[in-house]
């Protein structure tokens, strides 16, 4: 019994691991929706597919794995001691990529916000801050 529990509860955590729609970022979208802001999602045109876009404030948002995208300084971003020959390339790969893609969206004039999955619960000062700053700014159009 306590084994088929475990294996739900692994299924579920690969779902989550794998899924596109993640928590976080279902998180960060209801408090933009909260707040009132019009947003598209997932938007494969632009580099880098930004997870959350503001077409009126021409932001950008991703919402990254702080794993994947190894955030600096956070515990969740350990590389894995095993299998180093592996990880280390393919995770220093994906942070160039990320680089990369901010950069490029930065010269087409987008205002880029990475929000870390450790950050984005319901409280977090990152979100809530974006949305005040949203608030006060100005839209363009
Ligand atoms: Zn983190």
């Amino acid at each position: 019994m306590a084994d088929k529990i475990s294996k739900e509860q692994r299924s579920l955590n690969m779902a989550r691991i794998r899924g596109t729609d993640t928590r976080p970022e279902r998180i960060v979208r209801s408090l933009l929706h909260r707040a009132g802001f019009r947003f598209r999602k997932n938007v494969k045109s632009l580099p880098g597919k930004p997870d959350i876009i503001l077409p009126k404030y021409k932001m950008a948002i991703f919402v990254h794995g702080c794993f994947w995208h190894q955030h600096p300084g956070c515990h969740r971003s350990t590389v894995p001691k095993t299998n180093r020959q592996y990880w280390i390339p393919k995770l220093s790969g994906n942070v160039e990529r990320d680089k990369k893609h901010l950069s490029t969206l930065e010269s087409l004039g987008w205002n880029v916000q990475t929000i870390w999955e450790c950050e984005a619960n319901a409280a977090s000062e990152v979100v809530l801050a974006l949305i005040e700053k949203l608030t006060s700014c100005v839209p363009e159009s």
